[in-house]
């Protein structure tokens, strides 16, 4: 204890719900992800159709997804959306507002 008991701008429970919020956020581990991505309406699939927005678990489902809604389109792998390598590639991105930092 010192004398001088400033006043601080953070106070202690400020920064406990600062550190709550950064690592429930991280901690959540897919469900925070998803939750913070907003990519939850596709569940666990892994790939969305660029036509019209289906999912499909694996890359069989979607070419069979394909196949029946877009026989006229021809299947094109690249330009499937990949949530989950897009999940990936955000994940390794700094994102405001978490504070890695304040990780206990
Ligand atoms: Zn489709």
């Amino acid at each position: 204890m010192t004398g001088k008991a400033k006043p601080k701008k953070h106070t202690a429970k400020e920064i406990a719900a600062k550190v709550d919020a950064a690592t429930t956020n991280r901690g959540g581990g897919k469900a925070g992800q998803m939750d913070r991505t907003g990519k939850d309406k596709g569940g666990h699939s892994k790939f969305e159709c660029p036509h019209c927005k289906s999912t499909a678990p694996d890359l069989k489902s979607m070419q069979i997804h394909h196949d029946a809604r877009h026989p006229k389109i021809p299947f094109e792998e690249d330009k499937l959306i990949n949530l989950h390598a897009d999940n990936v590639a955000e994940s390794s991105k700094p994102r405001p507002g978490v504070r890695g930092s304040f990780k206990k």
